[in-house]
């Protein structure tokens, strides 16, 4: 049908994506070039591929290029954890799976690897004529991973015939046509995002693809559809309450498509006066789409979700799968060309939800049981009542709380769980998790955050409960079921222990914090917790923000609510006021103040967020700013070299302030970035007034040095060293045991991966790992020569751990100018907390005054 529409409207605009364009010609010959590259790479009718690429022409191009092919694709979210995408990967078999440069080596699975940019380029050789294959309706077109409640995700399987079936009737009911635009805004692992982009493209309208960060922004929406003059648009409820949240008061010339969850009478009389035509669909994934539908007009008193589309079937039964009458409540089944052919490789739940159907006269159908509780009304359209089972929807997603259940069981600690979802406050509907635990634990909040890490390493964002509820046992009711409805509101938060509460310094972030009380509905949020952790999501995002900017008069992105996830961080972007200076690794840790910044580059813990506590003892008008590592966002990849590293802060450094002069400092392995950053900018004329060391050390071991020679500077080093653990651990026991004790912890963790027999280390993801990695491969081939300039070296006063030059910690011949040591209380970690932190911000300041006026 996409390749008559080319033929049609050769020239005319198809897809538009952030400014740029593509006509029908064009995305016909892309896709047929790129059709004919996955066909040369071995692929043919009948496999899956899986696709897992940003939203772009691009991602739409390779979509149609598998269908082309006979495959079928699996969508797949970048955003998804990488455990949730490997399994996905596995369980459909994907033979390959087309992924962008940025992504590449990510998941690894027994799918081929091709690189999305590089195959378009490839593929230009390749014939642009429509691909002879001979793809027919029973062929699967797509398999979609859905929240399974076994444990794993789901994948359905839909075949071509389905999706036609749902589109033609679209088209003509709707009468869509070439002068039509339609707004696409649904990541393409949600089925309604088929709706999205093939609708307009079968007929000859236009497709406006938004990224990820437009469409949950409400602002951003409204006005990217006046700007492009969008007249169609299909979302589920919680985008509308977004762009009301952000003040959507006129009437706009707009058709909506109305799904994926329970449109309430409320949202739909809002939009039914702000739009020309409001329609309520509905339907599972597993029957394609959209099974039944109706408009909804301003004189409506209940929302139904009307009648079957075409070719489609609803029954009502009863337990015992007997048709009900109108106005009986039972479960809704949907036969037709709609229903699925099952779920990947999980035969004995296909059978259990697809059924034969024994109302139709046609051999070997299938009805679908969707779980969904509703009645006939008298008009024959269908009233829905709520779920048989536990299925949860939040926000749009489809969640099955029996997966988090299966997945919590497995964590140490935890003898029972239970999740719900709970709508204490209107409109916030949440997940709770309600945990029996084996032991009384003497560190629950602790406990609560390994738990929601765990979650996090296979499940997306929605699925993690923001609350936790620890009981002793759940309440039941006389027949020894749990009662639900006795589980108690979650009363006060445990706080992970990450963010001290209270101490909101300034007046904006009092102003941040009493609005998120507010929207989050929570008192006593700390600085640092973050937004997400707390149960914030889209529609609260924009909520705040609308506020801030009532507040303050400035206008944030909600992007910068993802970037700036935490009260302290939200308050210095509005204190900036520049989102200009959002740039990846330049985090600031205190933003005003009219002084030349200090820059400090992160240490082994890669976070920033160790040095919030600095700025409060120093100069009121002293900015601080931090440098993390790239590639902590677990997608872009870790810079190799130290130069490397280096180049890429001078560069943001430099965006941010480029005329100097430059206060350089580094927190142990970050003193060597700082090294080599205060070289570079020297050596580009900069003027660089400080070089800090926060107690790095170089050592005195010569890296480059054979092996051999190494290894023997190692053993020599053994003797003094025992001596030293001896000597410190009289000093300081506490700090040396606990120091000691994480370096014998950390070794036999080393040796037990090697060995095969650790398990995967919960504390620490694999990007971080692979930073670290890295780093200590920087630092090895790195070659140190004499910095031209004096160093400070802040050297901590108790010393846990062994180094061989205690005095100058390695770097007196790597100056040309001198070292200037500040010996500064506590020991490595300890001395950038309270009650230290206080002693050495004031010895910081007082050593940037010094040097601000050396000549
Ligand atoms: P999904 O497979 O993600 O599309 O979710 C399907 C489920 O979402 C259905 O079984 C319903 O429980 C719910 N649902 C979808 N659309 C609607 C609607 N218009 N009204 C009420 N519930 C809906």
């Amino acid at each position: 049908m996409i390749e008559q529409q080319a033929v049609t409207y050769a020239h005319k605009e198809a897809v538009r994506y952030n400014g740029t364009s593509i006509t029908y010609e064009q995305l016909n010959e892309a896709s047929n070039q790129l059709a004919a590259l996955i066909l040369s790479n071995g692929i043919q009718t009948g496999d899956s591929v899986g696709l897992l690429v940003d939203r772009s022409q691009n991602m739409l191009i390779a979509l149609l290029a598998i269908l082309k092919c006979g495959a079928a694709y699996i969508p797949l979210d970048p955003e998804y954890p990488k455990q949730r995408i490997i399994y996905m990967l596995e369980n459909s078999g994907a033979k390959l799976v087309l992924t962008e440069k940025k992504y590449s080596g990510h998941f690894i699975s027994h799918a081929n690897e091709l690189l999305l940019e590089d195959a378009i380029e490839k593929a230009k050789t390749f014939p642009a004529s429509n691909p002879a294959r001979n793809v027919t309706g029973a062929d699967l077109a797509y398999i979609i991973y859905t929240s399974g409640s076994t444990g794993n995700p789901k994948g359905v399987m839909v075949e071509h015939h389905s999706i036609v079936n749902l589109l033609w009737y679209l088209r003509s009911t709707h009468e869509i046509n070439e002068r039509d635009r339609l707004l696409a805004i649904t990541t393409i692992s949600f089925d309604i995002a088929v709706l999205e982009l093939f609708l307009p493209l079968i007929c000859g309208a236009l497709v406006v693809i938004t990224d990820a960060k437009v469409s949950r922004d409400g602002f951003e929406l409204l006005e990217i559809i006046q700007k492009e003059k969008i007249n169609l648009m299909q979302a589920t409820p919680v985008t509308w309450k977004i762009m009301l949240a952000a003040g959507w008061e006129d009437k706009i010339d707009l058709t909506i498509f109305c799904c994926g969850e329970a449109l309430s009478i409320d949202l739909a009389m809002k939009l039914v006066q702000r739009c020309s035509s409001l329609y309520n669909y509905y339907g599972p994934t597993e029957t394609t789409v959209y099974s039944t539908g109706t408009q909804i007009h301003l004189s409506d008193k209940i929302i139904t979700i009307g009648k079957p589309l075409a070719n489609t079937q609803v029954y009502i039964l009863d337990e015992d799968l007997q048709l009900l009458p109108a106005d009986t409540v039972g479960e809704v089944y949907i036969g037709g060309q709609g229903v699925a052919r099952g779920y990947m490789n999980m035969p004995e739940l296909t059978a259990e939800r697809f059924i034969n159907d024994t109302f139709s006269t046609g051999n070997d159908q299938k009805i679908f049981r969707t779980g969904d509780i509703g009645k006939w009304t008298g008009d024959g359209t269908i009233y829905l009542m709520g779920r048989a089972d536990h299925q949860i929807k939040i926000r749009g997603f489809r969640i099955e709380p029996g997966e988090i259940e299966a997945c919590l069981l497995t964590q140490p600690g935890i003898r029972d769980a239970l999740v719900i979802a709970r709508e204490d406050t209107p409109g916030n509907k949440s997940l709770v998790a309600y945990i029996i635990c084996t032991t009384r634990s003497k560190d629950p909040a602790g406990n609560i955050q390994k738990w929601k890490r765990s979650l996090q390493h296979s499940m997306p964002d929605f699925m993690i409960p923001p609350e936790f509820v620890l009981m002793d046992s759940f309440p039941l009711l006389p027949n020894g079921k749990i009662n639900r409805a006795a589980l108690p509101k979650p009363e006060k938060r445990l706080h992970a222990g990450n963010g001290k509460i209270a101490e909101h310094d300034t007046s904006m972030e009092k102003l941040v914090t009493a609005i998120w009380a507010e929207l989050l509905g929570i008192d006593d949020v700390g600085l640092d917790e973050d937004f997400f952790d707390l149960g914030g999501h889209s529609l609260i995002a924009v909520q705040i923000m609308t506020r801030l900017e009532k507040e303050t008069g400035k206008r944030l992105p909600i992007a910068a609510l993802f970037e700036a996830s935490t009260i302290r961080k939200l308050s210095l972007f509005l204190e900036v006021g520049d989102v200009a200076t959002l740039w990846e690794s330049l985090v600031p840790v205190k933003a005003s103040g009219h002084r030349p910044p200090l820059y400090i580059v992160h240490g082994d813990g890669l976070n920033v967020m160790v040095f919030n506590s600095v700025p409060k003892h120093m100069d009121a008008e002293q900015p601080v700013f931090g440098l993390q590592p790239r590639g902590l966002n677990g997608i872009d990849d870790p810079d190799e070299s130290m130069e490397e590293i280096a180049a890429n802060y001078v560069a943001g450094i430099l965006k941010h302030n480029p005329e100097g002069p430059y206060f350089l400092a580094g927190y142990s392995f970050g003193g060597i970035v700082a090294f080599e950053m205060a070289k570079q900018l020297k050596a580009a004329g900069h003027e660089v007034k400080m070089l800090a060391m926060f107690d790095t050390s170089v050592g005195n071991i010569n890296y480059t040095g054979s092996k051999a020679k190494r290894l023997w500077e190692k053993i020599m080093l053994q003797f003094p060293k025992m001596l030293f653990i001896g000597g410190s651990l009289f000093k300081y026991p506490g700090s040396v045991l606990s120091y000691q004790g994480f370096v014998v912890k950390r070794k036999w963790h080393t040796l037990m991966s090697k060995l095969g027999l650790a398990k995967e280390s919960e504390e620490m993801p694999d990007y971080q790992k692979r930073i670290i990695e890295k780093q200590a491969l920087a630092f090895q081939n790195y070659n140190m020569t004499p910095y031209d300039g004096t160093i400070d070296l802040f050297r901590v006063r108790e010393r846990v751990y062994f180094l061989d030059d205690p005095i100058y910690l390695g770097w007196k011949n790597l100056s040309t100018k001198g070292i200037s040591i500040h010996q500064v209380p506590g020991d490595h970690r300890t001395f950038l907390l309270p009650p230290y932190d206080k002693v050495f911000a004031q010895s910081l300041q007082s050593t940037i005054d010094e040097r601000a006026n050396d000549q």
